[in-house]
């Protein structure tokens, strides 16, 4: 048989798919122009590391690398649902938050059920819909963002799910509580909405919408959050989803037994209590992110108002010969593209020497 066969023997979904591309690790593009004092702010990772004390607790756990993780994850459970106010029945514990959203793409969508999600919606929902065999469905964005109307009316009869990122990646977008309010009331109950809040941590409006506020009035609402963000845990690829115990019982029966390793486990719960380390990590971006706007600004160049760790910016041509070029400068960012937004480049907000760099080069590649 030949080699290629095996895509033609793949799900049709999957035949459909391209592989998700990451931001380019640091040594790659080292070991390709052999140049150093690379930075990157590519992955919205965090730029002040991660948490002493998460660091402390997987020192501490070393010693028992031989034993698998505890499978039903109760330490770090009971923490989320303590602090929470949710019953520990409530949580569902992923490898990284794109582990839930992968378990909700395997347990609720079959061939030819859809999944709705937005236009410059984060790219995983689409990838994980057809890999289940589903339909993903578009919804054009609105300013940017996330025009919730528009998702509820796209409901059909097939609708089982629709996929909804609160703050945005790659756009930055974020909507209030009157929408999600007005949003959730124009959803039928049997479809699964999706809440990703990966990035929640990092926004300080008042009329920001809490996911884990809505729970108790909706059965049919999961909120997928993430240690990768604000808490700098990525390595460790810890996230966790909350939900009515319904939700979370058909979660637990797709999951893998030990889909969070012990590390990430121990990590994530010390990290929770590091709250002087969520501020200074807070504190940081939202200071970066005037930083990276006014510098912005200064070159003349659009951008998408941001509450994240990142912000989209227009380069006012197409993007991937600058992207190109920044790297040359050792500055990796990332190409938008294929979010449909090919001039557009997204910098993750790095520390305060870090954009200073990034802008720095950035005026130089489009001098
Ligand atoms: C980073 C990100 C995630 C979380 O990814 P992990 O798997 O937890 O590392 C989820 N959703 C969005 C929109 C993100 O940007």
């Amino acid at each position: 048989m030949n080699g290629n066969d095996f895509l033609a023997l793949a799900n049709a979904g999957v035949q459909q798919l391209q592989p998700y591309q990451p931001g380019k690790p640091i040594d790659e593009l080292e070991r390709e122009l052999g140049i150093s004092h690379i930075i990157k702010l590519a992955s919205n990772e965090s730029p002040v590391g991660s948490s002493p004390m998460a660091m402390a607790a997987v020192r501490a756990a070393l010693d028992q690398l031989h034993r698998y993780p505890d499978g039903s994850g109760h330490g770090l459970k009971s923490a989320l649902a303590q602090r929470l106010g949710l019953s520990v029945a409530q949580v569902t514990l992923g490898n990284g938050s794109n582990d839930i959203l992968e378990l909700v793409a395997r347990a609720y969508l079959s061939a030819g059920d859809e999944a709705i999600y937005s236009e410059h919606g984060f790219a995983i929902y689409p990838i994980i819909t057809l890999a289940s065999g589903g339909v993903p469905v578009k919804v054009p964005a609105r300013n940017y963002g996330h025009d919730l109307q528009a998702m509820a009316a796209a409901v059909t009869e097939r609708t089982r799910v629709i996929f909804v990122a609160n703050p945005n990646n790659p756009t930055g977008t974020w909507f209030p509580r009157a929408e999600l309010d007005a949003f959730l009331a124009a959803v039928p109950e049997r479809v699964l909405v999706v809440l990703d809040e990966a990035y929640f941590e990092y926004v300080e409006d008042p009329n920001f919408a809490n996911g884990a506020d809505y729970l108790a009035q909706h059965a049919n609402l999961l909120v997928a959050r993430t240690f990768s963000k604000i808490y700098g845990l990525s390595g460790l690829r810890v996230g966790y989803g909350l939900s009515g115990t319904a939700v979370a019982d058909v979660l637990n029966r797709v999951r893998q037994p030990f889909n969070v390793n012990s590390l990430g486990l121990v990590a994530a719960e010390a990290a929770l209590d590091d709250l002087e380390f969520l501020e200074h990590a807070r504190d940081i971006n939202t200071a970066g992110l005037v930083q990276v706007a006014e510098g912005l600004q200064q070159l003349g160049l659009e951008y998408i108002p941001s509450v994240c760790n990142f912000i989209a910016f227009n380069c006012g041509r197409e993007a991937m010969p600058v992207y190109q070029a920044l790297l040359r400068e050792g500055v990796i960012v990332r190409p938008i593209a294929g979010y449909d937004l090919p001039n557009h480049l997204r910098v993750t907000i790095g520390t305060p020497e870090e954009n200073e760099r990034f802008l720095e080069s950035l005026q130089r590649v489009l001098g």
